[in-house]
């Protein structure tokens, strides 16, 4: 009998890693035909200056609404996408749709800064560094209003073929920030040879920034870090006025969250925007 169960066992052992292969190759199939299909869109999360609260610029944001399984979250998406090469064309699609999505907001007397998030496999590309430069011609928006995060597995694979790209767009005009500072293999080494800016401190160091001690420890050490290396640091993932008053007393500039704002469509955005600021105003009368 025991045998028998072990047999059973291994039988649905089999068959879920076969669903999951099925699964997979659905989700890779779905990938490729959803550009095509008008399926991506981006939202945009504003970026608050602590010091001025005042809205800075915005992430962009991949949204994919597939027309059967509704939002797929980038989480699980992008890996995929990034491991069969399809996230080249998408970020490509994301770069253009962002820096329209800009100079539309420039035209309209809010010329606020983007940041678009670049895929270390993006960064690999020979064409990367012409591509986006072109793009930003393409849409008449100067190179200081686009800011590319990147992750710090960016400079692992080819550390020198990174430096030098994130070099030329930098020269360019184009700030640099280092997304989910703090998860990935941090080495000063890449902070000192990369043309940086921005540090992201990851959210999951503030979800519990004021409760957790070690969160706080990290936090302030990245603050710290980036007060001594001149790099602004931004952080993510901001959900309370006592995490966002905390931040600011201990001298982080920059922060994004759900405290402020989810990640909104463009109307929403500018709605936002303009009542955000306009909230200030009248708090400053
Ligand atoms: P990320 O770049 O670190 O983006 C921050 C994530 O935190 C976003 O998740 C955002 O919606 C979420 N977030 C913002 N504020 C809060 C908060 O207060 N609380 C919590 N719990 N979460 C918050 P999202 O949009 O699901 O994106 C997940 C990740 O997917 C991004 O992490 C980024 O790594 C990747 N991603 C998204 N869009 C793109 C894209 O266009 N290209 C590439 N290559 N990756 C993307
Ligand atoms: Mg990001
Ligand atoms: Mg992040
Ligand atoms: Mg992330």
């Amino acid at each position: 009998l025991a045998k028998q169960n072990g047999h059973n066992h291994f039988q649905f052992y089999v068959a879920s890693i076969d669903q999951e292969i099925r699964e997979r190759k659905q989700l890779e199939k779905d990938l490729s035909n959803a550009l095509a299909n008008h399926e991506f869109h981006l939202v945009y999360q504003p970026q608050i200056n602590l010091e001025t609260k005042r809205i800075i610029g915005a992430e962009a944001l991949l949204r994919w609404e597939h027309p059967e399984r509704g939002m797929i979250p980038p989480d699980h998406f992008i890996p995929v996408a990034e491991s069969n090469g399809a996230i080249v064309e998408i970020g490509q699609w994301v770069l253009d749709q962002a820096c329209w999505q800009a100079a539309r907001w420039a035209s309209e007397g809010s010329p606020l800064r983007i940041a678009v998030n670049l895929s270390a496999v993006q960064l690999r590309q020979e064409s990367i560094v012409d591509d986006i430069l072109n793009t930003l011609k393409r849409h008449n928006i100067p190179a200081g209003r686009l800011e590319l995060e990147v992750t710090e597995t960016s400079f692992m694979t080819n550390l020198s073929d990174a430096v030098a790209k994130l070099h030329r767009l930098h020269r360019a005009g184009i700030s640099i920030a280092v997304d989910d500072f703090g998860t990935g293999y941090s080495s000063l080494t890449y902070l000192k040879q990369m043309p940086v800016q921005h540090l992201k401190i990851d959210k999951q160091f503030i979800r519990d920034l004021l409760v957790n001690e070690e969160d706080t420890r990290i936090a302030n050490t990245i603050i710290d870090l980036g007060k001594s290396l001149n790099l602004t640091v931004v952080a993510e993932g901001v959900e309370t006025a006592e995490q966002e008053y905390y931040l600011s007393q201990r001298g982080c500039k920059l922060a994004q969250g759900y405290f402020f704002s989810k990640p909104l469509p463009p109307k929403e955005f500018e709605t936002f925007v303009h009542t955000f600021h306009a909230r200030i105003v009248e708090n400053n009368a």
